[in-house]
């Protein structure tokens, strides 16, 4: 069955060592991208919007593409809403469709965290097989319309992490170990890799079993994202990347044709660059050959 939540992909892969692709995409012509790239490497994929997209296109067309581009696929594919700070939006998407839900209350303290996550873990799971991702702590950077500046960002505790994975029953976690989004300053970013083993050791401990998902992808060394996989690392996100092919290869297609005025051309140059980088992001993380 290629349509699917993330949770039986995820668990197989924190098992066998290997990490999910989890690629932000603004458009269908990015989709089909990822998913053909998935097909052609026997990976299994996530595919995700961010919520500017989701409302722009809306859920319903969202979901109506993903169907389309999965129904044939023959490797498991996930459609996910990233990063959605409106728990109204977030059962919007799930009713819609969308086959995992990331709902973001990391902004607000602990306890406002923990209550709007279960409010969404519990309506999703009430009415769909959709699974729901929470987050802990503050992924700094900007992600479509959140923007966390350095004060903000906030480390994930691991205590914490136990109590909000335990009172949310959220299935998948991710946790705020210093990556973040967009392009980081430095081309060696400080990511606290003892805290991420923390973490997945102390949630092992007192048997939450939840894959651990690792935001910020983008601009990592190879090095840094292999260990992280190695630690358990389960989903990687891959956003900012994917925005930089897409307009870079735009912009590149047009100032080589600049007299040809024809947009299927210029879609198939966005799909081959667009597969270029997720084939890339897919060897990294060891996912191909796995569905
Ligand atoms: P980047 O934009 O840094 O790749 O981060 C992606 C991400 O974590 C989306 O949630």
């Amino acid at each position: 069955m290629p349509i699917v939540n993330a949770m039986e992909m995820l668990h197989k892969a924190t098992r066998d060592g290997y990490a999910v692709g989890a690629f932000n995409v603004t458009s269908i012509v990015q989709m089909l991208a990822a998913v053909d790239e998935a097909v052609a490497r026997r990976a299994p994929v996530i595919i995700q919007t961010s919520v500017a997209p989701s409302k722009f296109l809306t859920p319903a067309l969202f979901v109506a593409a993903f169907r389309a581009a999965a129904a044939d696929a023959l490797v498991p594919v996930c459609l996910h809403l990233d990063h959605c700070t409106e728990v109204e939006h977030c059962k919007r998407c799930a009713d819609a469709g969308y086959t995992n839900i990331m709902i973001d209350a990391s902004a607000g303290e602990l306890e406002e965290n923990i209550r709007q996550t279960r409010e969404v873990v519990q309506y999703v799971h009430a009415g769909s097989a959709a699974s729901v991702e929470g987050e802990l702590g503050r992924v700094g950077g900007v992600e479509d319309e959140v923007s966390v500046d350095d004060e903000a960002a906030r480390l994930c505790d691991p205590d914490s992490a136990v109590r909000f994975v335990r009172e949310t029953g959220v299935d998948i976690f991710a946790p705020a170990i210093g990556t973040a989004h967009g392009v980081y300053r430095t081309a060696d970013p400080r990511v606290d890799f003892d805290r991420f083993a923390r973490i997945r050791e102390r949630l092992a401990r007192e048997g939450l079993d939840v894959p651990l998902v690792v935001h910020g992808g983008t601009g990592l060394p190879e090095k840094t994202v292999r260990r992280l996989v190695a630690l358990g690392g389960a989903k990687f996100n891959v956003s900012t990347e994917l925005k930089h092919t897409l307009i870079d290869a735009t912009r590149n297609y047009i100032a080589a044709h600049p007299d040809e005025y024809n947009p299927g051309r210029l879609d198939t140059a966005l799909r081959e660059a667009t597969r270029r980088t997720v084939g890339h992001w897919m060897e990294i993380l060891g996912s191909p050959g796995r569905a």
